[in-house]
């Protein structure tokens, strides 16, 4: 099976010559579907009417739009394929374009050379599934033995995304999400193997992988200047065995950073617990000095009293009460008084789930300390991270 047969392409060419070579050779890697315009406007018709677009290959030098306004463009726009550029253009200005496009949060995948070539294609195309992640977990029905396989041979990676302080705009933090980078699959996302591993019992396997990986993340980031904490979900299944406060405390250990560089996210659902063993182990988290949080915040119906039972430190307001929170008032209420309650118990406030500037606006306006969310950045693999935010 062809890596590509699942992906569409936008071809944003004004030479017709260049354009049609270019198609044929994407037709000959049986590409899904794929789309051709000759100038940006044109472009922008296509990817408002399709929608969802992979890859787009974009010459620069067009008449009517040319691809440097239409970078601009398309960073506003919904969904975020991948930016190739194929131009003849100076290769200082095609640096410049990719540093804009870098700043703009558009990906940028890659040059192309002109004329382009069927290997240099298939290497981005490659490029790309390696740091995108599919949502195809109903089409993709993994076994827990081939999830267990992947873990043992470390193909789980954290991507991370971004937490912003709201007070100095700069970031503060990264959530560590759990992608399976699968060799023939590409980067599957974790509805297709969370709940799998929970059941199996085996959630503490991944737990501990994506842990290493984002301790050592961190220790990068801190050894280039850039001291932010990184944040790990945790789940309840793992939380009985009084043997994990040691494990996550040698993790932290061997990668060189403090606990109070890992901020551990646990869902309201889960921190509700009477269970003795999972509250003891999170007070005990919590005095060697991790963070602890209350994930989902809003969906599980805590009270007051099981929520001041264990020793927070954040409180995350769930997305499904901040996306469209700025035009539905039930959902903006919830969320505003979720802020003043974390207020009151002393504990940082983040909204999750923010997709755009007017609900950027309304958490900054209730005074909410950090946001996260698709408008300052989906899940990026390392790389991109080290690139976009450290020098
Ligand atoms: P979560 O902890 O609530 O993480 C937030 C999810 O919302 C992530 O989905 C993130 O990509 C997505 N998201 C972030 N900003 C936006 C936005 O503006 N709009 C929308 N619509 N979505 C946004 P993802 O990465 O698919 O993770 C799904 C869930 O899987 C996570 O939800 C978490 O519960 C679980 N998970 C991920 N990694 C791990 C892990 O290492 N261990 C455990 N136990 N669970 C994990
Ligand atoms: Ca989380
Ligand atoms: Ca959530």
């Amino acid at each position: 099976m062809s890596l590509a047969q699942s992906l569409t392409a936008l071809v944003l060419e004004d030479h017709d010559f260049q354009r049609h070579s270019l198609i044929r050779m994407l037709n000959s890697i049986c590409m899904k579907e794929i789309y051709q315009a000759s100038h940006g406007v044109e472009a922008l018709e296509i990817l408002n009417s399709v929608g969802k677009i992979d890859l787009i290959f974009c010459d620069l030098d067009m008449p009517k739009m040319d691809g440097i306004e239409f970078i601009r463009h398309l960073s506003r726009h919904d969904s975020s394929p991948s930016l190739i550029i194929s131009s003849a253009t100076d290769h200082a200005i095609i640096k410049s374009v990719e540093k804009m496009a870098t700043e703009y949060g558009v990906s940028f995948l890659g040059l192309l050379d002109k004329p382009a070539n069927v290997k240099q294609i298939t290497e981005l195309i490659k490029k790309h599934l390696s740091i995108t992640t599919v949502h195809k977990a109903d089409a993709l029905n993994f076994t827990i033995e081939e999830i267990l396989e992947g873990i043992e041979k470390k193909q789980f990676e954290p991507f991370f995304q971004p937490k912003i302080d709201f007070k100095s705009g700069l970031i503060s933090g990264a959530e560590a999400l759990a992608r399976w980078i699968h060799p023939d699959h590409g980067v599957i996302a974790p509805y297709a193997f969370i709940e799998k591993l929970e059941y199996a019992g085996k959630i503490d396997l991944l737990t501990f992988q994506i842990l290493e990986k984002s301790a050592s993340a961190c220790r990068t980031w801190l050894d280039r200047g850039l001291n932010v904490t990184v944040s790990v979900n945790l789940s309840l299944a793992g939380l009985e065995d009084p043997a994990i406060v040691e494990v996550i405390t040698k993790i932290a250990h061997k990668a060189a950073i403090e606990p109070n560089q890992i901020s551990l996210e646990i869902t309201e659902t889960a921190a509700m617990t009477d269970s003795g063993p999972a509250l003891e182990i999170l007070a005990r988290l919590r005095m060697r000095g991790f963070g602890l949080s209350v994930d989902d915040y809003g969906t599980g119906f805590s009270s007051l009293k099981q929520l001041t039972r264990v020793p927070f430190s954040e409180l995350k307001i769930d997305q499904s009460f901040v996306t469209g929170c700025t035009s539905d008032f039930d959902l903006f209420s919830i969320v505003n008084s979720s802020v003043e309650m974390a207020r009151a118990l002393g504990l940082k406030s983040v909204a999750e789930g923010i997709e755009n500037q007017e609900e950027w606006d309304a958490l900054m306006d209730i005074e909410c300390n950090i946001g996260q969310g698709y408008f300052i950045s989906r899940p990026i693999n390392l790389e991109n991270f080290l690139k976009k935010y450290t020098q």
